[in-house]
Order: C-alpha cells, then sequence, then structure tokens
C-alpha cells in the first residue's frame, strides 16, 4: 500500500488543528535533492531533504519527502530539470495526485500522531517508530486513525510547488 501526497494533504486537513495555516509561521532553510537507491524496489528515488524552523525558531527538524519511483537523465531537457546532487543528473517534477511518496519528520506531530500510520500504509520514510504505548487517559495521538503530515512536510510542499519541483 502507498499514497500520494495529494491523500496525505487530504486526510491532514480533517484534523483539529490547522497545519496550512500553522505552516506560514515557519521558515525553510536548507533544501537538497538527492538519489537514493532502493534496493528492494530496483529504482531510484528522488529525496528531497529540508530543514525547517520550530515556531519560536528555536530549533530545526529535519524534514524528508521521498518520491517513490524516479527517471534520473543526465542532461537537463524538458520535464526533467530538478537538478539532483548539484545538477549531476535531473529529475522530472513529480505530481501530488499521482507519484507515490514517503515522508518523515523528527518533530512530535509527525512522530507521535502520523509515523505508525504512516508506516502501516507505506508512506513512511526511514526506520519504523518504536512502539508507542499509551500510558495516560488522554485520548489518542490520533483520534482518527489517519495517517497524515506535519506542518513542516506541509510548508516543504508549498515550496516544492512554488519552485515547480511539484505539479497539480
Ligand atoms: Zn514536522
Amino acid at each position: 500500500m502507498s499514497l500520494t501526497l495529494k491523500e496525505l494533504l487530504d486526510n491532514t486537513r480533517k484534523f483539529p488543528s490547522n497545519r496550512e495555516k500553522k505552516s506560514e509561521e515557519i521558515k525553510i532553510y536548507g533544501l537538497e535533492f538527492l538519489r537514493k537507491w532502493s534496493k528492494e524496489k530496483r529504482h531510484h528515488n528522488l529525496l528531497i531533504e529540508a530543514l525547517v524552523s520550530s515556531s519560536n525558531r528555536d530549533s530545526n527538524y529535519h524534514t524528508c519527502l521521498a518520491v517513490d519511483g524516479i527517471r534520473l537523465m543526465k542532461e537537463r531537457w524538458d520535464r526533467y530539470r530538478i537538478p539532483v546532487e548539484g545538477g549531476q543528473v535531473f529529475s522530472r517534477p513529480f505530481s501530488a495526485s499521482k507519484d507515490r511518496i514517503l515522508c518523515s519528520c523528527d518533530c512530535r506531530d509527525y512522530t507521535f500522531r502520523f509515523a505508525a500510520l504512516n508506516e502501516k500504509h507505506g508512506a513512511l520514510y526511514g526506520p519504523e517508530p518504536e512502539h508507542y504505548e499509551q500510558k495516560t487517559n488522554r485520548p489518542p495521538a490520533n483520534s482518527l486513525n489517519l495517517p497524515g503530515i506535519c506542518k513542516h512536510l506541509v510548508l516543504l510542499a508549498d515550496i516544492l510547488r512554488d519552485q515547480g519541483v511539484l505539479v497539480d
């Protein structure tokens, strides 16, 4: 099973706190495009790594989006125009509604609310989260039982759209 960015964004809007509004308070610092070979699937993923500030700018989060299966070209032409690894190869823009993605962020919202469900839906990038055992009577962290993304990933998606890396 796997998800598109659009599916994750649509789910995210169903949660109480407005992550799109909150993403306006934060800022992206570093943005890197890398290629990552998937041994299991035998194709390249386009890996997008970003450093995103917290709301009070006290700390940064590592936010990461991987497009599952992308063709890389040696030269920049037509659709293949995203410089990967400093321009050694080029990738086409990816689609929010068609391409399958994997994502991660080391903030609390992502780690506790979304990581386990994203893993279940094949949309978690990186290692499986440790099993979280509820120790209090508070409502479950993910009451809707849906995969989704944090405000850092919402902002990253916005920036990628502005840059023409993400389409539709
Ligand atoms: Zn986050």
